[in-house]
């Protein structure tokens, strides 16, 4: 079992893990877990009016300052948004980082979910992990190859569908109902994109999707929750010794399993 409580949440943009993992985040947060948020993309396409590099320099901030209210590390974007590809360099870069954190609970997006940019994130994630004690797998900047167990869960896709609308179900759902409030507040300090879509899609739009989100899967659970996080966990071979699930061990009754 893990005995390193480092916890790292992957995704493309600045505020995705917001809006899909930071409940769980903030729960792992609480049971001492050192918390950790790496974007692969920098948000460079999330703005109406900024150039390129004031975006860059924005969204970057406004990561800093979200991660900060669960205490959490944020590690900066590697490549442009759209141009997050599953391609050795990238993957070299993610692979240095993924060695430097160490992390043993490792949260990241659905293979399945409706842009590519989510998808190649969660495939860098995943071979990253996959990779972390390979020492003829050169990373870039080169960090020592890693060998603790990795426990990797996938959350949902938006909308819990596939790009091809196939209905995609979690295997677990984290009641996150008493961090909803926390999450809120960390989408609020992404202010670019808070401003924008209340200015294109009304005041709070931003918000309020978020926890229609997670209402939703809330009602999921066998026994509804008012706000829930859906995961499903990766397969252990070649990320930990032994099979394990230390999401559901360290949150107990606030984890439900679902069909499968
Ligand atoms: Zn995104």
């Amino acid at each position: 079992m893990a005995e390193r409580k480092v916890a790292l949440a992957t995704a493309a943009h600045p505020d995705d893990v917001e809006f899909m993992m930071a409940g769980t985040l903030a729960l792992l947060g609480d049971a001492g877990y050192e918390l950790h948020i790496f974007t692969i993309g920098n948000g460079n396409c999330g703005t109406a009016t900024h150039t390129h590099e004031d975006i860059k320099r924005i969204r970057a901030g406004e990561g800093h300052d979200a991660a900060s209210v669960i205490g959490a590390t944020y590690h900066e974007g590697l490549v442009n948004d759209i141009e997050i590809f599953y391609e050795p360099e990238l993957l070299r870069q993610v692979t240095a980082i993924v060695r430097r954190i160490q992390p043993t609970v490792v949260l990241t997006q659905s293979p399945q979910d409706y842009m590519e940019d989510h998808q190649n994130s969660a495939r860098l994630t995943v071979s990253a992990c996959f990779t972390r004690g390979m020492r003829n797998w050169i990373t870039h900047p080169w960090v020592e190859p890693t060998l603790q167990d990795v426990f990797l869960y996938h959350c949902q896709p938006y909308g819990s569908v596939g790009p091809l609308r196939e209905p995609i179900m979690p295997h677990m759902m984290v009641d996150v109902s008493s961090k909803i409030e926390i999450k809120e507040e960390m989408l609020r300090r992404h202010a670019s994109q808070k401003d924008w879509l209340d200015v294109s899609q009304g005041k709070d739009a931003y918000l309020i999707s978020m926890r229609e989100g997670c209402e939703a899967l809330g009602k999921l659970a066998p026994s509804p929750v008012p706000y829930g996080e859906g995961f499903r966990q990766h397969l252990h071979v070649g990320m930990s010794g032994e099979d394990g699930d230390p999401i559901s061990d360290v949150l107990g009754d606030l984890v439900q399993r679902l069909e499968e």
